[in-house]
């Protein structure tokens, strides 16, 4: 059995069941075997958008450049990116950029948010031309200055709780064991959900409900900065538009979906985000929301075709990658429509191309 497997088993029988988040957080992120933690899971068990194109941190490079210079072009600002796993949206972002602005690029300071050692070395190399700083958490990030931040299936990364609907409230779903192994159950009594929007409480028996209080609380800090401090997040993650009920927990490994519970460490953990949750708080916070749109009408709208036809004309043996790629970027069957865009931004920000202001 795999090692963190068996840590699992021994804490729980120590200290009785775990929530789905406690677990999610040590399958992850564990010092020693967590999945992050210990590899570079891109390509091997799944493959992320700026990994199938340069294109895709090119137009959100150039996109992220238009905004700053929109927004009266700051001689100082920071330029975030939460979860930036192997560093190439960061690298194809500031070399577009660098071509087009390169006065945004040499008014930014770069900071990474990872958690991950093993991810930390591979964005060291690939972005040994830049000077980069690495922090664990956003809430390191000092205040004051402008803000630009980027997040690709970072948000799908943070630990969930989970609750399922019973007859009589709702009851937390924990991890327990099943003889020697590690097994699903429900908290016999009901638990308080305050979290759970009022609409969505009188679910039907069964219906789960979803709560990520660390993409909740991050989403907050972030908004809360680029209100009193400007600029400008693009959250780019597969989600609900709109809160709603459903069991989003999945595990991926080698491109295939597993049991989450088979080999925690050795497969990615993800759930589906709550963009209608985290509309809400940056709502609160002061922020403007734009968006969600989708990925395929996003990258439309950032001229995505243009620049395939571009690349296709200065490498004509890539032509028939070019076009690969941008299908599974866009095509709603791929990634076009599975995956969501949405922007918090300050006042001063003009809406971006493809992602209108929402209505508040
Ligand atoms: N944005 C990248 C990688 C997505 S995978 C891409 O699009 O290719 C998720 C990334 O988030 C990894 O870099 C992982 O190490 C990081 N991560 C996961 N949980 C994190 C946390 N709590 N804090 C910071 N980084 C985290």
């Amino acid at each position: 059995m795999n090692a963190l497997k068996e840590k699992l088993i021994r804490h729980i029988r120590a200290s009785g069941p775990m929530t789905v988040a406690q677990y999610m957080q040590a399958a992850l992120s564990d010092p020693d075997h967590g999945y992050y933690a210990i590899s570079d899971p891109l390509g091997r068990d799944f493959i992320t958008a700026p990994e199938i194109s340069q294109m895709f941190g090119e137009l959100i490079g150039l996109a992220l450049a238009q905004a700053w210079e929109d927004s009266g072009a700051p001689e100082e600002f920071d330029l975030v990116e939460l979860g930036p796993g192997r560093g190439t949206l960061m690298s194809d972002a500031l070399r577009a950029a660098e071509r087009a602005r390169r006065a945004f690029v040499s008014a930014a300071r770069v900071t990474l948010v990872e958690t991950s050692p093993a991810l930390r070395a591979v964005q060291t190399a690939k972005l040994a031309a830049y000077d980069v700083t690495w922090t664990s958490h956003l809430s390191d990030v000092p205040r004051g200055r402008p803000i630009f931040v980027i997040a690709n299936e970072f948000f799908d990364a943070l630990p969930i709780r989970q609750f399922v609907r019973g007859a009589r409230g709702w009851h937390e779903h924990m991890i327990t064991l099943d003889g020697d192994d590690l097994a699903f159950a429900l908290t016999p009594d009901s638990v308080p959900t305050s979290f759970i929007p009022e609409h969505l409480r009188d679910a039907p028996e069964g219906e789960y409900f979803e709560h990520c209080r660390e993409g909740i609380e991050t989403t907050r800090d972030l908004a809360a900065r680029i209100a009193s401090d400007g600029g400008l997040a693009l959250l780019i993650d597969y989600c609900h538009e709109e809160s709603g009920w459903g069991d989003t927990l999945q595990a991926v490994q080698r491109h295939q979906f597993v049991d989450p519970l088979a080999e925690p460490g050795l497969a990615d953990l993800t759930a589906h985000v709550d963009f209608g949750a985290l509309a809400e708080v940056a709502t609160e916070a002061g922020a403007r929301v734009l968006g969600p749109t989708t990925q395929g009408a996003f990258l439309e709208a950032l001229g995505i075709r243009l620049r395939t036809a571009k690349l296709a004309h200065s490498n004509p043996s890539k032509a028939g990658e070019m076009d690969e790629a941008l299908f599974r970027l866009t095509d709603p069957d791929q990634m076009g429509t599975l995956f969501k865009v949405m922007g918090i931004a300050s006042v001063g920000i003009a809406p971006l191309p493809g992602l209108p202001a929402r209505a508040e």
